[in-house]
């Protein structure tokens, strides 16, 4: 009998019920981060030509050139293993960004560098504070741990860092700031950021997500790399996926003191980076010409994507991003549905509670004004 259960069970005939006993603490509650539909299949689905994402903040200009040079070279050598240490990369970062090697830590993406910061630093029972709407990737990273989110709401679409202050207890681990923040492109004030450091407890750990740090306009808001560098409890993540146009190769990193990077190491897979994304990435780093032509496509990108949603009477929210988070004043999954139809991809806010809104990554001069002419069709036909 015993055997046959098992036999069965190896046939996966095992009920629900046995499954979600078998789970981990904490696990039985998470629901699967909702995949979108691939692109390519999205395509072929709705028989259009072409569709333009602007849905996930990728780099609408494609990859650096130069990265892609450097792949090319490195692929017939994708039979070996990749350095796990990242060497070369690594000592670039430590050299443009003056910090020692040790306090750099590469990751399969940033989001993987997010997993093994809850892997390192959160047990049971800790609360981890963020803001609420922010990167839906933190919530998953904690509870996987046992972890309780707590959120505060955002006001005015920025971070309130005095009552995420307030809500800092015995119990707080950790604090997720995304500086600017996903979805909204807004930024903390420095003075205010400055003021939350230095009033956090030694016991909570401040991780400063800045995956559009490269869009942001130098001196605007605070730069993690200042708390590092005075030996705050501040871990900086930072990632290939957006100004370097390299988001399908999945690399990106943690800055941090010494000895909080020397955690995120005894967790981390052994082979974390890919020989192509390492390849890419030291290429891209040093692509200045790519970097300022992805910077002058954003700025004009978003003065006309502003222009036109004042035109439109669309409030939106200064974005210090490659993405700008609007306000369609309708049902914007609606809003969405007609424009995907018609082969654009933007990302509905009801996952960030404001049904009307959602955020619209900065194409190509022509993407963005071939969207305007879509989205007033849209806005028409949900209207009516
Ligand atoms: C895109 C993004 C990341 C992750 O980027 P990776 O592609 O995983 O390197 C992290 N945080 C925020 C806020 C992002 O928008």
């Amino acid at each position: 009998m015993g055997l046959i259960l098992e036999h069965e069970r190896a046939l996966g005939k095992v009920s629900m019920e046995d499954v979600e006993r078998f789970l981990r603490k904490g696990i039985a509650e998470i629901k699967a981060y909702a995949a979108e539909k691939p692109i390519e299949a999205l395509q072929v689905e709705l028989g259009l030509q072409e569709i333009v994402s602007m849905g996930t903040n990728e780099n609408p200009l494609g990859p650096s050139p130069k990265a892609m040079e450097a792949m090319k070279r490195e692929l017939e050598r994708v039979n070996l293993y990749p350095d796990a240490a990242c060497t070369a990369l690594v000592n670039r970062l430590a050299g443009r960004l003056e910090v020692a090697e040790d306090m750099i830590a590469p990751g399969n993406g940033a989001d993987n560098c997010i997993t093994m910061i809850g892997s390192a630093f959160i047990n049971e029972g800790d609360e981890v504070l963020m803001a609420d709407p922010t990167f839906p990737v933190y919530t998953i990273a904690v509870k996987i741990m046992g972890g309780t989110p707590v959120y505060v709401s955002l006001k005015n679409y920025v971070h309130d860092l005095n009552a995420m202050q307030k809500r800092v207890g015995p119990r707080t681990k950790l604090v997720f700031v995304c500086n600017p923040n996903n979805p909204t492109g807004s930024i903390v004030e420095k003075e205010e950021l400055d003021d939350f450091v230095k009033k956090l407890p030694p016991h909570v750990l401040l991780v400063l997500d800045e995956a559009y740090h490269d869009f942001v306009e130098v001196g605007a808001t605070a730069d993690a790399l200042d708390y590092i560098k005075t030996g705050y409890n501040v871990i900086s993540l930072r990632t290939f996926s957006k100004l370097y146009g390299l988001a399908g190769l999945r690399i990106g990193y943690a800055l941090g003191r010494r000895e909080l990077i020397s955690a995120l190491k005894r967790v981390r897979e052994v082979f974390p980076v890919s020989r192509l994304a390492q390849a890419a990435a030291l290429a891209a780093l040093e692509d200045d010409a790519f970097k300022a032509q992805v910077l002058e496509n954003n700025e004009q990108g978003k003065a006309f994507l502003y222009e036109a949603f004042e035109e439109l009477a669309l409030p939106y929210v200064p974005s210090h991003t490659n993405f700008i988070f609007v306000d369609f004043k309708t049902d914007a999954g609606e809003v969405a549905q007609v424009l995907q139809k018609r082969g654009f991809l933007i990302r509905p806010g009801h996952g960030w509670g404001g049904l009307s809104f959602a955020r619209v990554t900065i194409g190509t001069i022509e993407q963005n004004r071939k969207f305007i002419d879509v989205l007033k069709d849209a806005l028409n036909h949900v209207q009516k």
